[in-house]
């Protein structure tokens, strides 16, 4: 490929939206372009860089077992229907109607599809395992997409889905993708940390979330330091926390003007805040209220109380409204005085606590002397692990203190179970002749999203720095002044070299000034540039910069195939 003929439209500036150092560069380096809010053109250098990954992912994912099909993007509805995903999804499902009025979407995700698939073909256990994977665009209409390709609304996807005829078989199909997303992401040459996940509204078993470590990223997860425990913030399984023994007081009401906040019951009450009890309201998308307890100097973790809840899908703070016909008074809540009815979740810590303070349900008023074990003796209380974790707390492996970093999750794994053979059907007969669901997992790798984070990962003030396995280019080869013949041809002569020894090079043989190309080369950050000048026509000796480390080797004509070899060897 000739630069002078290549599609990259660099850029000095960046639009004015590109938060993160991943997008910024994608669009300066020439490598997207935005069609609307969160739909992007990969262009020509993008695209090789997305092929390479694919290529990657495939090879991985083949060694595996699996195997590549692929399905429509468009569903139909009744899929959905019959897992009950339908009206789950909510929002983030795109849905259209055909001509004749009936319901589709743009698949956010395949689970359904694929378990249709396989149920009208999958009969004897003889037939399993069996894995199937595609690389397809996916359709989320995300809330808030941003950053570039890391939260776009229409990206690109594998999914793989595999089933199995038992637990064990399943189990050993997860650990197989596991040990395949492992491989993927270090062939890539990224940092990740393979992470405890929630598996959110998906359901089922185990699950990893593949964390590309980087500071823009917005998963939050611990990772101890001392064992090898990493997890999410939100699936981070909390002990609680034991409180000092000490003798019971009475519960009694006292007046707190104006002290809706911990902070200010604290100051009035001049109480340190481990002995206050903070509440936050939510509601349910069934519209059912949910009122949450934590220690005051505790934060709510939404995924834990979602899980708390039969049923729910969706929290939202609640309205004030329904609190008040619950009983409870904003600013001033406890589960003491609440309707019967209402969910009441406190957390373990809360349930341990001794002569704390905590609202009384009455405009400025409080409880003091409250012991939850003994005074929150409401009917149907939910008393579980809800609080978020945070920087010091104990490893739930070895209770060593965690430490809290952020990540980009590139990759996940689940095993399903049977939540979707169960739904819709998909059975096998079994060694005995007897008819069983299949045993399910599904593993998903966001590959604009990799590219992305792989950007975060490697680059610095001039550009971006690739991994050598997924630079759009490996070499470029820099013609100092491509007007003067004699060095073009040099530099074509050198080309085409590398091209016969099946080299990935790209010559850039554009009629720019030296600098511009320099920069450019180092924007878009092609692992080994290759510089021909007159000392090159003149002498024989040909310089070789490393982007990544900015070093120069000066070799004679003769050696610089190998040398750049070498050096490709290391990046
Ligand atoms: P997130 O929590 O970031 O919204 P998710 O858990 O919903 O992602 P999965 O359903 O696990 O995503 O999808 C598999 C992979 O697809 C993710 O690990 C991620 O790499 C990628 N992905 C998901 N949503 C997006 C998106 N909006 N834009 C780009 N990539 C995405
Ligand atoms: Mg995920």
């Amino acid at each position: 490929m000739r630069a002078s003929k290549l599609y990259a439209p660099t850029l000095r500036n960046t639009p004015a939206e590109a938060e993160i150092v991943s997008h910024r560069l994608m669009y300066r380096a020439g490598l997207i372009r935005k069609s609307a809010g969160g739909m992007y053109t990969f262009l020509p250098l993008a695209w090789r860089t997305i092929r390479k990954i694919e290529r990657i992912i495939r090879e991985e994912m083949d060694a595996a077992g699996g195997q590549e099909i692929m399905m429509p993007v468009l569903q139909p509805a009744e899929f959905w229907q019959e897992s009950g995903r339908w009206s789950a999804y909510g929002a983030e499902m795109m849905r259209l109607k055909d001509r004749h009025g009936r319901d589709f979407c743009l698949g956010p995700t395949h689970e359904e599809m694929m378990t249709a698939l396989v149920r009208d073909e999958v009969r004897s256990y003889k037939q399993l395992p069996l894995m199937l994977y595609q690389i397809q665009d996916k359709f989320r209409d995300e809330r808030r997409p941003r950053f570039g390709l890391m939260r776009s609304r229409e990206f690109i996807m594998k999914d793989l889905y595999s089933f199995d005829k038992d637990e064990a078989g399943m189990n050993a199909s997860y650990q197989k993708m596991y040990d395949a997303y492992t491989n993927v992401f270090t062939r890539c040459g990224l940092a990740f940390r393979p992470v405890e996940a929630d598996n959110g509204a998906i359901g089922g078993g185990h699950s990893h979330e593949f964390t590309v470590l980087a500071a823009s990223g917005e998963s939050n997860i611990a990772v101890c330091t001392k064992c090898d425990y990493a997890a999410s913030d939100e699936k981070t399984a909390l002990a609680p926390i034991e409180a000092v023994d000490e003798p019971l007081e009475e519960r009694r009401k006292v007046r707190t003007p104006g002290a809706s906040t911990i902070e200010a019951v604290r100051d009035f009450l001049n109480v340190p805040v481990e002995k206050t009890i903070k509440a936050v309201a939510y509601q349910t998308d069934a519209d059912e209220l949910v009122l949450t307890f934590v220690r005051g100097d505790h934060e709510v973790n939404e995924v834990k109380v979602l899980h708390a809840i039969d049923g729910a899908l969706e929290l939202r703070m609640a309205d004030e409204k329904a609190i008040r016909a619950a009983g409870g008074c904003p600013g001033f809540m406890s589960p003491i005085g609440i309707k019967a009815g209402t969910h009441i979740v406190v957390d373990s810590t809360v349930m341990k606590m001794k002569n704390a303070v905590a609202g009384a349900n009455e405009a400025d008023v409080h409880f003091m002397g409250v012991t939850p074990a003994r005074d929150f003796q409401d009917e149907g209380l939910i008393a579980c692990d809800i609080r978020l974790v945070r920087e010091g707390d104990p490893c739930p492996h070895c209770g060593q203190p965690l430490t809290m970093t952020h990540g980009i999750e590139a990759g996940q794994v689940f095993t399903l179970g049977t939540k979707y053979s169960e739904a819709m059907g998909a059975t096998f007969l079994d060694e005995n002749g007897k008819e069983k669901p299949l045993l399910m997992g599904c593993y998903g790798i966001g590959v604009g999203r990799t590219m992305a984070a792989a950007i975060e990962q490697n680059s610095d003030e001039r550009g971006i720095v690739w991994p050598r396995a997924i630079a759009p280019f490996e070499i470029v080869i820099v013609v100092v002044n491509a007007k003067k013949e004699d060095q073009l041809a040099y530099a074509e002569d050198i080309y085409a070299e590398c091209k016969e020894a099946g080299m990935d090079v790209l010559l850039d043989d554009r009629r720019e000034r030296a600098g511009v190309k320099f920069n450019d080369c180092d924007l878009i950050g092609y692992p080994v540039r290759v510089t021909v000048g007159p000392k090159a026509v003149e002498s024989g000796m040909i310089e070789i910069k490393v982007r990544r480390t900015g070093e120069i080797f000066e070799v004679p004509r003769e050696e610089y195939r190998q040398k750049v070899q070498e050096l490709l060897q290391t990046l």
